[in-house]
């Protein structure tokens, strides 16, 4: 195994995939004179289907992202100009973003409550574990991935109080580790792993406000991994 390989599978890379994809990044046309946040992306070897499987994911899961942000300027800044312009061009997009959502109203404001196609969001950022991961150590990270993201916790998919205790447990293992990251303000990570038990956890940071648990090893019990 080696640079040759691609990040998700055995076969030989003919790509690089960014992590998270360059997408998530506002490109510099678009931000204030002298602001940068495309410095050193990370990126790791992908095979041509895991490159092709993943780009058609990307937009969708920023919009997922970028749409829970509400205290993030570049976020904000990043969702009116990026997604709305992808939304126009793009009837797909707009299609799987509105499709099942409804209108509602907190206080005064009317908002749209988006329907998550969960699969799709949590597939997509297991994805982005396994490429850290794989960025971090240069090999692949063979076991299942469990995707927490509390902000996202709804009425129908909260989890149980033992996985919530686990959560809690690892927020506070991962706040010791370093914070990694050049562009914090779009994208940052913690990590830890320990060989026995076999487990990997990762803190992630989208936009300095959304943050998703994923935690990875042989023995970990709770909601369903991607
Ligand atoms: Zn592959």
């Amino acid at each position: 195994m080696g640079k040759n390989t691609c990040y998700m599978c055995e076969r030989e890379a003919i790509s690089v995939e960014h992590v998270p994809p360059k997408c998530f990044f506002p490109e510099k046309k678009d931000l204030p004179e002298g602001t940068d946040y495309r410095v050193n992306l990370i990126t790791v070897p992908a095979c041509e289907e895991h490159n092709a499987a993943k780009s058609k994911n990307d937009e969708y899961l920023l919009a997922l992202i970028a749409s829970q942000m509400e205290n993030s300027e570049v976020a904000a800044g990043h969702f009116s100009r990026k997604i709305l312009r992808a939304l126009e061009h793009s009837k797909g997009l707009r299609k799987r973003l509105t499709n099942g959502a409804r209108k509602t109203k907190i206080g005064n404001e009317h908002l749209l409550a988006l329907k998550i196609d969960r699969n799709s969001f949590y597939d997509g950022l297991a994805k982005m574990v396994r490429g850290i991961y794989f960025h971090s150590f240069e090999q692949r990270l063979l076991t299942p991935v469990q995707i927490h993201c509390p902000q996202m916790w709804d009425e129908n998919i909260a989890p149980d109080k033992h996985v919530r205790r686990l959560c809690d447990i690892w927020y506070k293992a991962i706040a010791r580790e370093p914070v990694h990251g050049m562009n914090p303000e779009v994208f940052s990570y913690q990590l830890l792993r320990s060989d026995s038990p076999s487990l990997v956890v990762m803190k992630m940071v989208f936009y300095s406000g959304v943050e998703v648990l994923a935690l990875s090893g042989d023995n970990i019990d709770g909601i369903p991994c991607a």
